[in-house]
């Protein structure tokens, strides 16, 4: 069982300078403060109360950790240690920028009992990357990359389709860029135009076209297919939806819905289904089956994906169960002639 993320939100602290999309203050609703020793410690048990038998990852998010001043990630990192160290707590993870991972940072987090660093990427094509004001370039990546391998962490890349100078040419290339890397995991953004952020200015400018929802989840969709067949986790696809992100003015535009995974899931499900179901004589009646907690995205949202059956190849769709025998990227049909599985691996 996976453990229970215990967020720690460091907005901005540690960054060298705003990148062009970003305001983690809107996105995640919190100020830019180091948390306290006993802010932390109360959190943890906090949760260690309202999740009774399962572990507790403690997780720096939102910032640049490894550039903060060192006395101040000694203190984040060295109030954990004693619930480290009494099994009150079991992992820490944190984010940061590739370009502020040297040796020296490594050891001190090897150290300092962390198991997991995610990496801000977003993209590994130099011209984005300087469009989007990073200031680091893809063999930063490369390197910090194998830097945290080497000594054994599990490395996360977050990747971010449509930034200024973006196709999905460049994103795909981006992907398979970093799957040649063999990361632990992937998270995907795709781009948002958030106020007062200089992609604002550049959008309100008439100098940044954001992708469409239609777009980008055509675009993840490829993406997702891509990390499957390399057998890299995508832990998830899309902001979190937030209250602050939701609030009036806040998003300017861009491809934002609150279930975009879900979105993009449903998609390449139906890809499966609708191969399956293609050669089946009009007028079918079937039933599907998805593994365990899959059958919202076999579905689809509102059950578009049924009705788009019925709709382009005359399937109705009688039933949908689950079944545990099915891998998680497998899907199964039984119709009068019989039983077929398939694979989303083999899209
Ligand atoms: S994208 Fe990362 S490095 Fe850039 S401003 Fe935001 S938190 Fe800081």
């Amino acid at each position: 069982m996976r453990p229970v993320v215990v967020p720690f939100f460091i907005p901005h602290l540690g960054c060298p300078h705003r990148c062009v999309f970003c305001d983690q203050e809107k996105i995640a609703g919190a100020k830019g403060m180091l948390p306290g020793a006993e802010e932390m410690q109360a959190k943890i048990a906090q949760y260690r109360e309202s999740s009774p038998g399962r572990g507790l990852e403690a997780a720096f998010y939102g910032g640049t950790f490894t550039a903060l001043p060192k006395p101040d990630q000694q203190y984040l990192l060295g109030a954990l240690q004693p619930l480290l160290a009494s099994g009150s707590l079991n992992a820490i993870r944190l984010s940061t920028r590739p370009d502020a991972v040297d040796a020296d940072t490594v050891a001190f987090l090897k150290a300092m009992g962390v198991e997991t660093v995610e990496l801000g990427v977003q993209s590994m094509n130099e011209e984005v990357l300087r469009l989007s004001g990073r200031g680091h370039g893809a063999a930063d990546a490369e390197r910090a990359v194998g830097l945290l391998q080497e000594a054994g962490f599990s490395v996360g890349v977050q990747l971010m389709p449509g930034l200024p100078g973006d196709s999905a040419e460049r994103s795909l290339a981006s992907l398979d860029r970093v799957l040649s890397l063999n990361p632990s995991f992937l998270r995907i953004y795709p781009t948002l135009v958030i106020s007062g952020t200089g992609l604002a200015g550049l959008y309100r400018a008439g100098s940044y076209l954001p992708q469409s929802l239609e777009q980008a989840v055509s675009l993840c969709r490829r993406m997702l297919l891509a990390a499957l067949r390399a057998r890299v986790p995508v832990l998830r696809l899309g902001l979190q939806p937030t209250a602050e992100l939701e609030a009036p003015g806040v998003l300017l535009a861009g491809p934002y819905h609150p279930a975009f995974g879900q979105l993009v899931e449903s998609e390449l499900f139906y890809d499966l289904m609708s191969a399956m179901a293609a050669d089946l004589p009009k007028g079918s009646s079937v039933g599907f089956f998805a593994p365990p907690g899959r059958i919202s995205d076999l579905v689809g949202q509102k059950r578009r994906n049924l009705a788009r059956l019925a709709e382009e190849f005359g399937v109705t769709v009688t039933a949908v169960r689950e079944d545990a025998t099915l891998s998680r990227s497998g899907i199964a049909l039984e119709w009068s002639g019989g039983r077929r599985s398939a694979d989303l691996l083999e899209l």
